[in-house]
Parts: structure tokens; sequence; C-alpha cells
């Protein structure tokens, strides 16, 4: 009933009592465990829910346990392990900067990239290294094409508010950028969606990119 009794590793649990979280708000209850344990999840939440950390804080736990990032040596190309897509330039900022709370002094590195801003400070960013990257689809894609990030060594992809990046647009992004990870379900990709509507579109989606899926509404 309290993140105390959660055990994501220290540095992480530590930063959650930083930050004063106690309670979990109710999709945090629900979402961590099942995502600890390696299940895809569907989640229907509002903002406000608490969702970032509900989709943060099993990424960053995973990755503290995981095996360390590989640097290709004298290459360009980044291969972060988590992806967090998410429709707008300030929820990237928000997701980021809660990102980069809940992984301080973790060794956990986050980087964002969205458009509509010059890429070349994101690009600089980039080259220090990134384990989670939070980016909007449009401004990945780019960075796809220029073969400064590749998809192949993700291990966990959240995308946010995904009916939202359906309205504006982005499922041929979305296609195109899920299409790009090597390490299909079961077993290696863990993928967690969240949405606050459940059409007919979001289904699809669901059935596409997530293994044996949990579905949660809360
Ligand atoms: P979100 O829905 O992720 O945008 O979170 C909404 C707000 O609630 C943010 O300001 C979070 O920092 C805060 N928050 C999320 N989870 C908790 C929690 N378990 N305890 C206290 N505050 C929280």
């Amino acid at each position: 009933n309290t993140f105390a009794e959660i055990d994501l590793g220290e540095g992480l649990n530590q930063n959650i009592r930083r930050c004063k979280y106690v309670k979990p708000t109710p999709v945090q209850r629900y979402a961590i465990p099942i995502s600890v344990a390696g299940r895809d999840l569907m989640a229907c939440a509002q903002t406000g829910s608490g969702k970032t950390a509900a989709f943060c804080f099993p990424i960053i736990s995973g990755i503290m346990r995981g095996p360390p990032s590989q640097r290709q040596r004298g290459s360009r190309t980044v291969y972060p392990m988590a992806l967090i897509l998410s429709p707008t330039r300030e929820l990237s900022i928000q997701i980021h900067e809660e990102a980069r709370k809940f992984s301080y002094q973790t060794g956990v590195k986050v980087v964002v990239a969205y458009g509509g801003a010059p890429i070349n400070q994101q690009l600089r960013d980039l080259e220090r290294g990134v384990d989670i990257l939070v980016a909007t689809p449009g401004r990945l894609v780019d960075l796809l094409e220029r073969a400064r990030v590749s998809l192949q060594n993700i291990r966990y992809l959240a995308l946010d508010e995904a009916d939202r990046m359906l309205d504006m647009g982005f499922e041929p992004q979305i296609r195109r950028i899920v299409e790009q990870m090597d390490m299909p379900p079961p077993g290696q990709r863990q993928t967690m969606l969240f949405s606050a509507t459940f059409p007919k579109e979001i289904q699809r989606l669901a059935s596409d990119f997530l293994y044996n899926y949990i579905f949660l509404a809360v």
C-alpha cells in the first residue's frame, strides 16, 4: 500500500521518497507490479492519474537491474533501451523532467527530443548517452532517418496518450517506429500503452503492439 513496500531498487526507492510520493495512485498500484513482473499492459488512465510514474518506475527499475547499455565506439548512432512516445512537445518536456527526478544518481540517462525546436542541441544531448529516450513521433522519425538513433536495443516501449497521438495523425509514424524494433514480443520487448479512451483504433494498436497483455481501467 506504500512505495516503501515495493522493491524497485534502492536508488529509485530513494528518489521516490525524495519526491514525497508515499502512496501509489490507483493506476500506479496496479500498473507497476504488472510491469515489473514483465507483462505488457494496456491502461486506460486520464491526465493527473499519476500515469507518468506508472510507466517510468518499471522502466527505470528494469534498466537499473539489467545489463548496462552498449556504446558503439566511433559511431554517432545511439541505442536507447527504453522509448517513451508522447504526442506533444509540452508533454515530452514534462515526462522528461519527471523521469530525470526519478532516475537521479541511478546512472540511468534520460534524453528528450521533440519537434518544433532546433535539432542540434538534441543531437548533442543524445551524443552524451541515452538509456531512456522521450520523444514525439515526428522528431524521432527524423532522428531515425539521420541514423542518429537506433531502436534495435529497445527493451521497454511506453506510448503515452495514444488516443491523442492518433487524433494528431501520428499513426503512420508510430507504426514506422515500432517496425524498427528488433526485439519482438514475447520476452524481449515489453510494451505499455496508455490512453484516456479505448476506441477501435486503440484496440487495433494494442493487438498489433502488445503481447498477451493485461487490460487495466482505473
Ligand atoms: P501525471 O498523471 O503523471 O501527470 O501526475 C499528476 C501529478 O501527480 C504530478 O504532479 C505527479 O508528480 C503527482 N503524483 C503522481 N503520483 C503521485 C503519488 N503517488 N503521490 C503523490 N503525487 C503523485
